[in-house]
């Protein structure tokens, strides 16, 4: 893939980069292994100003950093700006919660047969990040913001066409203070990829994109031995019982499937609901959707707007015409818009059947499956029915139900009646083939730790050997 941004909203290329030497690679990693050096040695509180500073920053230039994402993926402005505000709680989230996240946990002392013992949480050193395209800004700092605050350094490997939005990164925490090549913007293709993570210097790495390259990754990593997290693809449930509200559950539905134009790992895409409630829900869901808005992302009216590229949009669509196809009923929308931009109509498409790419692949576009269930136990089983595990989503305000739904689902989070999200607060990331490892919280923050065992006794005969010795 080219290094380009090309606007999404008029498929013109409006800035283009060559890819980044052998050598400028190498540079860039010495520097990120010396700049871990130094940063290691910083104290807690110094890191957190400068995360504070990046903070400050993000909300000075939250305008033209938002038309900048929107140029280079087509996410709607009102989003784009939501976006750096999100980010900028999230580094100020590490910069306050980081000396109770990162401090040592003493042990039973007695029980280790030690003087002290306890568990520190230290810094490993350069990470790779490989990136997606869809959140631009977030996808990266809630990989950064926690890495920096425990003393690692960042490569930032992004998606190719959002090279800007990538180099704005590296400029934001240059700024904000952290030390040269603390976090670094590498400019390559996917192909780099194994170098950079073969490279001894580099730690570990965390990848947000596709099942495919989720596999490559964790192939490289197998072979050196590294640490990955991978979150990766998913197609959320979103399961609507009859003692739900349905005006409700329509409503946030809509913004669910449709949010960031489609192109959300944790959008609900499968729209499974009890057959005592289908027709009032699908009628609810399917006026909404078509009543959406699409259009050019900068303006304020607009709620829909263009997918991020041309190979995307005709992805959706060959989902959508191979259900068509195969006897699924077009509720609202499905055809292909003419003229400039990648724009795609919300979409709902019922009558779906397993044999249907819709059913098991994630659909990465603002189109709905609808799907009719008889029982709480047929619901679980078509929710859980894809190799995909990561959100998952219930209506119901039935107390019981609630409680069997938050074990049954199998996927990272459960949201019962709301729409699934990323808090700072809050652990996010996947099981199955939605990937491994949890970014956020105290979680993501210690999965680029090295969790170390401190035991210290009294340097008697004997002490610290136990029954077993490893
Ligand atoms: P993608 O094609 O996998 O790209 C993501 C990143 O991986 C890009 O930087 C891409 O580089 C790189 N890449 C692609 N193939 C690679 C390979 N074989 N080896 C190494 N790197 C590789 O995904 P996308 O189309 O940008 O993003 C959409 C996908 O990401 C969806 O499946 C979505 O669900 C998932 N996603 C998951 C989460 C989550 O938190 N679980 C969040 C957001 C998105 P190039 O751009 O240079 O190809």
């Amino acid at each position: 893939m080219p290094i380009a941004t090309t606007n999404p909203a008029t498929g013109q290329v409006l800035k283009t980069y060559e890819a980044m030497s052998d050598e400028q690679i190498d540079a860039a990693i010495e520097r990120a292994d010396l700049a871990f050096r130094q940063l290691r040695d910083t104290t807690i509180a110094q890191r957190a100003r400068w995360l504070t500073a990046a903070a400050d920053l993000l909300d000075a230039e939250r305008d033209e950093t938002a038309r900048l994402m929107t140029t280079e993926m087509g996410k709607t402005y009102a989003a784009a700006k939501a976006e750096v505000t999100k980010c900028a709680t999230a580094c100020r989230f590490y910069a306050g919660n980081a000396p109770r996240m990162l401090a040592d946990e003493p042990a039973d002392a007695a029980a280790v047969k030690a003087k002290r013992a306890y568990v520190r949480y230290q810094p490993i050193g350069p990470v790779l990040a490989v990136m997606p395209w869809n959140f631009p800004l977030w996808q990266v700092m809630r990989f950064a913001a926690p890495a920096l605050m425990a003393g690692n350094t960042g490569l930032l490997k992004h998606a190719s066409n959002v090279p800007q939005t990538a180099l704005y990164l590296e400029d934001l925490f240059r700024r904000a203070g952290f030390p040269e090549g603390a976090f670094t913007t590498l400019l390559v293709g996917s192909d780099a990829v194994d170098r950079i993570l073969s490279d001894p210097r580099v730690r570990a790495a965390t990848l947000t994109g596709s099942e495919p390259a989720g596999r490559s990754i964790a192939q490289i990593a197998g072979r050196e031995i590294k640490k990955t997290v991978l979150e990766l693809g998913g197609s959320d449930p979103f399961v609507v019982m009859p003692s739900a509200d349905l005006d409700a559950a329509a409503e946030v539905a809509t913004t669910a499937r449709c949010q960031n134009n489609g192109q959300s790992c944790i959008a609900a895409k499968r729209f499974i609901v009890h057959t005592d409630v289908f027709d009032a829900f699908a009628e609810k869901f399917a006026a909404r959707m078509a009543a959406l808005r699409v259009g050019d992302p900068m303006d304020d009216g607009t709620d829909v707007g263009p997918l991020a590229s041309e190979r995307g949009r005709d992805e959706v669509h060959a989902q959508v015409a191979d259900a068509v196809d195969q006897g699924a009923t077009v509720l609202c929308g499905g055809e292909k818009p003419a003229g400039d931009g990648w724009y795609y109509p919300p979409t709902v498409v019922t009558d779906l059947r397993p044999e249907m790419r819709m059913w098991a692949e994630e659909v990465f576009g603002p189109v709905a499956g609808l799907y009719r269930v008889g029982s709480y136990d047929e619901a679980i089983a078509v929710a859980n029915g894809t190799s995909f595990g990561l959100g998952s989503n219930a209506w119901t305000n039935d107390p019981a139900e609630q409680e069997r739904f938050a074990v049954d689902l199998d996927a990272g989070n459960v949201f019962i009646n709301g729409m699934t999200t990323s808090y700072p607060e809050l652990p996010f990331g996947g099981v199955k083939n939605s990937g491994y490892g949890r970014e956020l919280s105290a979680a993501g923050m210690r999965e680029f730790c090295n969790t170390k065992t401190v035991w210290i006794g009294e340097g008697e005969t004997g002490a610290g050997a136990g029954a077993h010795s490893e």
